[in-house]
């Protein structure tokens, strides 16, 4: 075969070829344009072109006819049914699909309730729950102004969540009273309590709580190098703290306060006894009215009748108020040893301002003290 007769045959063929490449990239055209279509369905809008069209739902609507006409179906084709569903509604499917999509909705709801829940989870693992509800229980307190008490809503257990101030009653890890385990009390060298105390005139109130005996300046103690001087004692029925899960019939608190805020407060547990001079004192003059303090005139209490003849062996653990705003400020001193109120005192006491003991607080990492010599 010559170079000449070779080439004019390539000719004729090269014809046939381009005929039938130009009738083959012709169906692939139409195939690809009616495999499109048919394609456009609603889940392709996550193709670039899909989602360009999805933001406006007037620029689908004419491409949409324009095709219908140019690529005629069969009437009943499934083709022809998906495009008159998207020309009949393209408003409502197109524009909701970004709004309404599964990732969109599921996004925004989480958010806010892991920043809800963020700050105050890790910070107060023990009482979440507590917290989760807190800003709520506030809300809702303070409005209906309750106030705190013993029993019922303004019982110790809604103390935390009674006011965003009695946070710490709930939320503290250092609270008060507590049961002191003599099995777990570490002796260490705490040092004595220097106590410095004055004869005080008689000033008694009754403020719905407990009653109360106050103090003018000059009466103090020494504790831990530090000047913390005596306000005022009052007293609680039940005791508030317990020793080795024992409850005394009540306990005195003798409150101190040092310059810079810090309280150093002696519990003294009271067992059913003989009569105590001091006792008496205060009991012969018990007010009635709330809040309006008493002075009994020419009378003079000296804080130290109050405390047991060993002053030396205490507990010693810190703590908190145990009364709303339970600020976690208290230097905590529990005698060891325990004087007397009569039966009759402790009825009188209970009749005028009811049960006054805050549940026992978990310990959490504290270890309460007991001095060494
Ligand atoms: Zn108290």
């Amino acid at each position: 075969m010559s170079d000449t007769d070779q080439h004019n045959g390539n000719n004729a063929k090269q014809e046939s070829l381009q005929l039938l490449g130009l009738w083959a990239v012709t169906m692939v055209v139409a195939i690809i344009f009616i495999t499109t279509l048919s394609a456009r369905t609603p889940e392709s809008t996550k193709e670039p072109a899909g989602v360009k069209h999805a933001q406006s739902a007037q620029k689908i609507a004419p491409p949409l006819n324009e095709t219908q006409t140019m690529a005629p179906l069969p009437p009943g084709h499934p083709q022809i049914s998906q495009l008159q569903a998207e020309v009949a509604a393209p408003a409502p499917t197109m524009p909701e699909l970004p709004a309404g999509h599964p990732p969109l909705d599921a996004a925004p709801a989480p958010a806010p309730v892991a920043a809800m829940h963020a700050p105050v989870e890790p910070t107060t693992p023990m009482h979440a729950p507590a917290a989760m509800h807190a800003p709520a229980e506030h809300a809702k307190a303070d409005n209906h102004g309750q106030h705190w008490g013993y029993e019922g809503e303004g019982g110790p257990e809604h103390w935390g969540t009674m006011k965003k101030e009695y946070l710490a009653c709930g939320e503290g890890t250092q609270q008060s009273p507590i049961n002191i385990d003599t099995k777990d009390v570490i002796a260490t060298k705490v040092g004595d309590i220097t106590f410095n105390y004055q004869p005080s005139a008689l000033e008694i109130v009754n403020n719905g709580h407990t009653i109360q005996v106050n103090f003018a300046p000059g009466s103090s103690i020494k504790f831990g190098g530090k000047i913390f001087e005596l306000l005022q004692f009052h007293f609680h029925s039940p005791s508030e703290h317990q020793i080795d899960y024992r409850y005394f019939d009540m306990e005195a608190h003798l409150v101190h306060k040092s310059a810079d805020g810090e309280l150093a407060v002696i519990g003294v547990m009271l067992g059913k006894g003989a009569s105590n001079p001091i006792m008496d004192a205060v009991w012969d003059h018990i007010p009635h009215e709330t809040n309006k303090p008493k002075t009994v005139v020419g009378a003079l209490v000296n804080a130290e009748n109050l405390l047991p003849a060993n002053r030396s062996a205490y507990y010693h653990y810190m703590g908190s108020l145990t009364t709303p705003p339970c600020s976690e400020i208290v230097n905590w001193i529990v005698m060891q040893n325990s004087t007397s109120v009569t039966d009759a005192q402790i009825t009188t006491f209970v009749n005028t301002v009811g049960e006054n003991n805050r549940p026992v607080q978990p310990m959490h990492r504290r270890h309460a003290l007991t001095n060494t010599h």
